[in-house]
């Protein structure tokens, strides 16, 4: 088998607030692989969020590490987060966080001007990412123009600009109807497949585990892996 592209492993994650500790994530382990895409599920409040957001590099746990490609996420300065984040990772959020005075072509377009590619081939790259979610016609909409679905597949473009091996997506159908969550899911499956990333999808919809190559079950921060039927 390949070499697993993220490792955590005995992850800890503690909340306090004054007296009161929040054990969020207890010595959580997973590998992931090229490839696979891997369902969190768990309900509100089982750890999901903070487990990404770990994975991500987007908080420090208090014990355990997190390898994504062989690097120690967890023993990161800023800097190498920051490449990290823009040149290996995408992600995408059930709030979508696109930017509103921008048209769904040039939100889709941000993370490339972050890096030092030709105009050209980022409206080139930008067209095709539009079509792959099936959005061509609606380049020049801004999100406001668009249904909550067709927003979620402009942050999926998005998260796919820089060719990021890694897709993190933390309840991306957690704001739609179940039908459009199912499309959303689905086009994650077919993404996954056509562009060959991992993703790691946090969910609590039942109906849509059925995709997943993977089922990681996380409840009072405690994994465990369970077999999707
Ligand atoms: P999920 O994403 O599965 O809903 P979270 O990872 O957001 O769960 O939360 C896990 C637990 O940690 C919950 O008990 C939550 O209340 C707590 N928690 C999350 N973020 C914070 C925070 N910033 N400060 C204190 N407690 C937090
Ligand atoms: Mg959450």
């Amino acid at each position: 088998m390949s070499e697993p592209l993220v490792v955590v492993e005995n992850l800890r994650k503690v909340y306090r607030s004054g007296p009161k500790e929040v054990v969020a994530l207890r010595e959580v382990s997973f590998t992931a692989h090229p490839g696979e895409l891997i369902a969190v599920r768990g309900r509100s409040g089982s750890g999901k969020t903070t487990l990404l957001n770990q994975i991500g590099g987007l908080d420090t746990p208090d014990a355990g590490r997190v390898a994504i490609d062989g690097h120690d996420v967890t023993a990161m300065n800023e800097d190498r987060l920051l490449a990290l984040r823009r040149d290996t990772l995408g992600f995408v959020f059930q709030s979508f966080g696109l930017i509103p005075v921008l048209s769904a072509a040039e939100n889709v377009g941000v993370p490339m001007r972050l890096t030092r590619m030709p105009v050209d081939e980022r409206d080139q790259r930008v067209r095709m990412l539009l079509s792959l979610v099936g959005l061509e016609q609606h380049a020049n909409q801004r999100p406001y123009e668009l249904s909550g679905g067709q927003r979620q597949r402009v942050a999926l473009a998005r998260s796919l600009a820089n060719r990021p091996r890694l897709l993190i997506a933390d309840e991306p159908t957690g704001q739609l109807d179940s039908q459009t969550g199912r499309q959303i899911m689905q086009l994650i499956r077919a993404l996954v497949r056509s562009e060959g990333v991992t993703a790691l999808v946090a969910t609590h919809d039942p109906g849509l585990i059925t995709l997943a190559d993977r089922v990681l079950e996380i409840h009072d921060g405690v994994l465990r892996e369970t077999t999707p039927v």
